[in-house]
């Protein structure tokens, strides 16, 4: 594992010079096939399903940042999740997150319950004892995101994941809302570390891309048989832009962090605002394990308006630097409503159970000024104290 800091390891990491060229950025590599000397003498790549330079140098590079042995990545963060899934067998118990990403939701419930007999237990795993209680003799894997999505629990990797290895169950942590720069599940006891590359990695809101890193040799040969064998991989060019992005993410993530903070901290005073949820906050409920676990706090927030669903239209209609999207992570500062938008297949009484209310909103903090920033949210909320428009008649 290299020594270099971060920084070196995102812009180098897995990438250097052509040998041919002297190209200073890995090339695409858009071949298929790959020739051989000899039948099975080759230069370590077949076929591009099962090896491609651009992407080999994207695995390189993750693995690298995530202080990892190995990376393989993925057509999305979703077929990530679906090939580690598919290293259980049926009768198989995963242990979750009660507010686990909406689209690992859907697909535990709906498919890998359904098609692969698996059985799911969501839980809460702020609450003491509360995994120990759900282990069973079946229990194999265990899923969890820190900080969660949208109330941003933060889940004590380190504590779960010794408790998981006096039980032999393997740990995956999703760690796409805190990216590699701000946190290192594996440095804390877990096995697998996931990522949508969507998010943070790739920070420009334009490729959609999955990775997944370990240091575990026996999980690696067995996630790489899968990736081969259901073929779920990302295009060369996908890679590249994947490449291109985590160049910037250390730069990224400093300004994020710097920028949610503030943003963290106005949003706590305003007469309009109910409750903010921020890591960084010594209000946060798991403030000492996030300080404990994380370099910095990163760009999501979630905050409660004083009042409702009208108050938040109200809001979110008068954000004009804000951008009311879906996803998250990149350049662009995003609001969204999650019991509208990210949430809305969450049933009713669920959405209850984990707070997701009419008055919370969801802010992927960006890397634009601060002041523009600022400025943007002390506007929208200033028309949230003025109320609803008069229509005249
Ligand atoms: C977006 C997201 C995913 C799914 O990734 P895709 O690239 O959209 O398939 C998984 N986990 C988390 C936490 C996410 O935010």
């Amino acid at each position: 594992m290299s020594s270099d800091g971060f920084g070196t390891r995102a812009i180098h990491g897995g990438q250097q010079p052509d040998p041919i060229t002297g190209a200073v950025v890995t090339p695409i590599s858009l071949a298929t096939t790959f020739v051989q000397k000899s039948p099975g003498l080759h230069t370590g790549f077949e076929y591009s399903r099962t090896g491609n330079p651009t992407r080999a140098a994207f695995e390189a590079c993750i693995a690298s940042i995530e202080n990892a042995k190995y990376g393989l990545a993925f057509a999305s963060g979703s077929a990530t999740t679906v090939t580690i899934i598919q290293s259980l067998a049926a009768g198989d118990h995963v242990i979750t997150i009660d507010d686990v990403y909406g689209g690992t939701n859907r697909y535990f419930n709906r498919v890998a319950k359904v098609h692969s007999h698996l059985e799911f237990s969501f839980i809460d795993f702020t609450q003491d004892g509360a995994f120990e209680a759900a282990i069973k003799p079946n229990t194999k894997l265990v899923w969890l995101e820190t900080p969660t999505n949208p109330t941003l629990k933060i889940v004590d990797i380190e504590a779960i994941s010794k408790v998981a290895k006096q039980h032999g169950i393997t740990v995956v942590v999703d760690n796409t809302f805190a990216s590699p720069y701000i946190q290192n599940p594996l440095d804390l006891g877990a096995d697998i570390v996931v990522h949508s590359v969507t998010k943070y990695l790739g920070g420009h809101s334009d490729v959609v891309m999955g990775v997944l890193a370990t240091s575990n040799d026996a999980l690696y040969e067995k996630l790489k048989f899968l990736q081969n064998s259901i073929g779920a991989v990302p295009a060369p060019f996908d890679c590249y832009m994947a490449l291109r992005g985590v160049k910037t993410l250390h730069l990224r993530m400093r300004e994020h962090s710097k920028n949610a903070q503030a943003v963290a901290e106005f949003l706590e005073s305003h007469p309009a605002v109910e409750r903010v949820i921020y890591p960084g906050l010594p209000s946060h409920p798991q403030h000492a394990i996030a300080k404990k676990q994380m370099r910095a706090f990163g760009g999501m927030i979630t905050f409660f308006l004083k009042g409702g669903i009208d108050e938040s239209r109200i809001f979110l209609e008068n954000l004009h630097l804000f951008a009311l999207a879906e996803s998250l992570g990149a350049v662009e500062s995003l609001a969204e409503h999650p019991a509208i938008m990210t949430h809305a297949a969450v049933p009713a009484e669920q959405r209850k159970l984990l707070g997701i209310s009419d008055n919370l909103i969801r802010l992927s903090v960006g890397v634009e000024e601060l002041t523009d920033i600022m400025g943007d949210l002390k506007h929208a909320l200033h028309k949230v104290q003025q109320g609803p428009a008069i229509v005249p008649l």
